[in-house]
């Protein structure tokens, strides 16, 4: 009988024992789940920091392509349709109007050359809605007719000008007739810190040789580098290729060029990014028969 006692009491002792066993298991597993959760919720933590990080390290609200348009010769409305309404390099004013009009009601900004280039080396960062305005060929309507336009609308451009087509004197505007900015606007609006900036089209290249090309690629070194000092007077930095065109000779000459930091191609129409050679940034081209649908499909 005492036995039997002795038994129970150590069956008792035994699932006692047992219970508190299984009762530290419990504790030991429940502790390690909610453990495992922070970890998880950390982890969640951790990624979404990464990602922040990452977006920062990228700069995704940063611009990292840049469009730059280009424009000709922007006649008033009148004067195209009268006298250019097939000519593709004559802008019609009222449309450009609308497309810089929109530009800015949509909160796009421009930058200038400088700006452009601090980006490009890496030193700048500006917000993703950022362009650049161009305009080829120094004509004096960049002058009479986009100017106030700029003025208008706060945005800033550079004209790239053809030395040896530049006059003392600018002309009076006298539509259908051509007629460029001179050296009188051009050193006013620089004194001015004017929103209209002054760069290269070079000298005497925008031109074609007898066997139609452009006559850039019947020059030799020497004489390429001659057409860049006779543009000296100016102090241009900036280069953008009459028509476009570009060889190897021309490359490695404007390589070397001290004065020159950066230059422009026309033809491989697309954004402007960090990954362009210094000398081959991309533009956009908008002529006299891009319709306002492709236009607002550069700024999307
Ligand atoms: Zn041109």
């Amino acid at each position: 009988m005492k036995k039997i006692i002795k038994n129970k009491r150590i069956q008792i002792i035994f699932i006692i024992c047992l219970s508190l066993i299984a009762l530290l298991i419990m504790i030991f597993l429940v502790n390690k789940i909610f453990k495992l959760k922070d970890r998880l919720d950390n982890s969640k933590i951790d990624k979404i920091k990464s990602v922040e990080k990452y977006d920062k390290e990228l700069n995704i609200d940063k611009a990292v392509k840049i469009p730059i348009i280009t424009f000709h010769r922007v006649v008033d409305h009148e004067t195209k349709i009268k006298y250019f309404s097939d000519n593709e390099w004559i802008n019609d004013l009222d449309i450009t109007k609308n497309e810089l009009e929109w530009l800015y009601n949509n909160e796009w900004k421009t930058i200038d050359l400088d700006e452009f280039y601090c980006w490009y080396m890496n030193e700048c960062e500006f917000d993703k809605k950022t362009f650049v305005i161009t305009i080829d060929d120094g004509d004096a309507e960049a002058y009479y007719n986009v100017l106030p336009l700029l003025d208008k609308y706060d945005f800033k451009a550079t004209l790239f000008v053809i030395g040896n087509t530049i006059p003392d004197v600018t002309p009076e505007l006298n539509e259908p007739n051509y007629s460029r900015v001179g050296k009188d606007v051009i050193e006013k609006l620089r004194k001015e810190n004017s929103r209209l900036h002054f760069e290269s089209h070079s000298y005497a290249q925008h031109d074609f040789a007898q066997n139609g090309q452009p006559i850039a690629s019947t020059f030799s070194i020497e004489e390429l580098n001659k057409d860049f000092d006779n543009n000296s007077e100016y102090n241009f930095k900036y280069y953008a290729y009459p028509y476009g065109y570009y060889n190897n000779d021309l490359l490695s000459v404007i390589s070397n060029r001290k004065d020159i930091k950066m230059a422009f191609t026309f033809g491989n129409f697309n954004y402007a990014t960090r990954l362009n050679n210094r000398y081959e940034i991309d533009r956009i081209k908008i002529s006299g028969n891009t319709s306002f649908e492709e236009f607002k499909d550069w700024f999307e």
